[in-house]
């Protein structure tokens, strides 16, 4: 059941662990707030690797697509969020040279209007004023991250047309969309400079050599959520979903109190607004608090 009155945020997501390290501080913030908050996660995660030398086990193998629900079910917890998976199977992260075929049956290969179905059917229930996904490059070129943005672009227009899947609820607006726009160059800089100034070791010089500056996206971003002081929830989940991240990997090594005070928001691209928000802003939700009618 949803409030009229209730300021409700929908977040897009391919895979589990992708809420966790994209947003998931400006979520738990939300949350905080009162926010109703629900994450939309598109595939299990099936054909994910592990990336946890610690969880590198037949035991855990074999057991995978349950393993990532259950890791799932602790982020959630953690995040204080709602979290629905939308039934797709995870695509895989093609590599080589020619790039092998994607997998029959995969979420990349479903149809578009047949992939968005369940996304329509879940805006019409949860009646989401905002919601965000990824850019037209899925932030990373994985093909689910790239077919997430696609089903959300598709369903933010259907769900609010009456003659587009009558039998999936009643229409439902929603008001503001936006891009993750975590990994930019300014924030990579940023970070890279503050972790040097403390005499350690950066585990961003690799990274930062190889970026092509053209392909830089920060000039995109309209809105900085200020939420370092959930980065630790963030964190807590992340690790949550053990398969996926080394708690003692290089990421981990720069203290929070250095990243709060280098880069203290995660950012985002305003791509679709109903709603009279002007940018830059610091909220998602701006231009929504203040119409009378929310319902
Ligand atoms: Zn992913």
């Amino acid at each position: 059941m949803t409030e009229p009155d209730q300021l409700r945020l929908l977040a897009v997501h391919a895979h589990p662990d992708d809420e966790s390290s994209k947003g998931a501080a400006t979520m738990a913030k939300y949350v905080a707030e009162g926010v109703r908050v629900l994450v939309a996660t598109c595939t299990g995660g099936e054909r994910g690797s592990v990336l946890n030398p610690a969880m590198d086990r037949p035991e855990v193998w074999e057991r995978m697509a349950e393993i990532r629900t259950e890791e799932m079910a602790r982020a959630r917890e953690i995040l204080g969020i709602e979290q629905e998976f939308l039934g797709f199977v995870d695509s895989g992260l093609p590599e080589g040279d020619p790039l092998p075929p994607l997998p029959e049956g995969c979420f990349a290969l479903v149809p578009l209007e047949e992939a968005a179905a369940p996304l329509v059917e879940l805006i019409r229930r949860f009646k989401p004023q905002v919601m965000t996904t990824y850019d037209e490059r899925g932030g990373y070129p994985h093909p689910d991250h790239i077919k997430t943005h696609e089903i959300s672009m598709y369903a933010f227009e259907a769900a609010a047309d009456p003659d587009r899947y009558p039998d999936l609820g009643e229409p439902w607006q929603v008001s503001k969309v936006y891009y993750q726009m975590g990994f930019t160059l300014p924030r990579t800089k940023a970070l890279h400079e503050a972790v040097l100034a403390t005499g350690t070791e950066s585990p961003y010089t690799e990274w930062l050599e190889k970026w092509d500056p053209a392909k830089d996206i920060s000039h995109r971003v309209t809105t900085h959520v200020q939420c370092a002081e959930y980065f630790p929830v963030r964190d807590a989940a992340l690790i949550a979903h053990a398969t996926q991240i080394d708690p003692t990997g290089r990421w981990f090594s720069v203290p929070l109190d250095v990243q709060s005070q280098a880069w203290p928001t995660e950012d985002y691209e305003l791509v679709r607004s109903l709603v009279d928000a002007p940018t830059p802003e610091d909220d998602l939700f701006a231009g929504v608090r203040s119409s009378a009618d929310v319902s």
